[in-house]
């Protein structure tokens, strides 16, 4: 199937019947209905906590598109797991930029922006990017699971994406964290070192902590504020 010349709702419909029948589907498995529905339009996006998704996208589609957003904040660590992931991987990482660094930022809106106003601040330095990194798919893997939090608590396998008009595929929604560490322990999947520190979800550095026992693994984005998610997901 191509899909260029389907319209909005063409996806849309197929995207949310699609969640209803690969609901109790593998990881593999909803991968490979999106590799062969959308061919070189589909692609992982990753936040480099960990490369589980792209691992198994990779063994669908060698080379697939990993796309990673670089918002000039993040840890070291994130930065490194990225070029990790990129040379040894076969996968094909396209690092998507703010149109301003960081410096540019502070010059135009003020010194940590994130800390007066991180809706602005995720605006332009993810919500942008990534909107206008998308235009080349028509679909996008995410991370997603349905354990990280209660926003996350309805995730469905395949959706649709109303914001960005795009099918959503998060193929690892029904997994739990357990899953995750024995995958990544079966594979020698490369994970943030940022995880074996106390960090339980690797975001930004400025807008990231350790999490403490008992939280859940988000509870360390944006702690102290009533911010759960920065426009990528909400
Ligand atoms: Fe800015 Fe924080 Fe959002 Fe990163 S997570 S874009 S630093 S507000």
């Amino acid at each position: 199937m191509t899909t260029a010349q389907h319209t909005a709702e063409d996806l849309r419909h197929l995207a949310e019947q699609t969640g209803r029948e690969l609901e109790d589907a593998s990881a593999l498995d909803i991968l490979r209905w999106a590799v062969d529905t959308f061919g070189p339009r589909f692609c992982v996006t990753s936040s480099m906590e960990d490369a589980v998704v792209a691992h198994l996208a990779s063994r669908v589609a060698p080379g697939v598109d990993v796309v990673f957003l670089d918002t000039g904040y993040h840890f070291p660590e994130t930065i490194g797991t990225r070029d990790a992931v990129a040379a040894v991987m076969d996968v094909n990482v396209i690092t998507l930029t703010p149109r301003q660094t960081v410096a540019e930022q502070d010059a135009e809106y003020g010194p940590k922006l994130h800390d007066r106003d991180p809706d602005l601040c995720c605006a332009m330095r993810k919500v942008k990017p990534l909107e206008e990194g998308l235009t080349a798919y028509d679909a996008w893997a995410t991370g997603l699971r349905r354990d990280e939090s209660p926003t996350r608590a309805g995730t469905p396998v395949v959706g649709w994406d109303a914001k960005r008009q795009k099918v959503k595929v998060s193929p690892i929604a029904r997994w739990t964290q357990e899953d995750v560490e024995t995958y990544v322990a079966e594979h020698g999947v490369l994970t943030n070192p940022l995880l074996m520190d106390g960090y339980a979800s690797v975001g930004c550095a400025p807008c990231t902590r350790r999490v403490l026992e008992g939280e859940d693994a988000r509870a360390g984005r944006w702690a102290g504020r009533s911010k759960t998610e920065c426009g990528l997901h909400g």
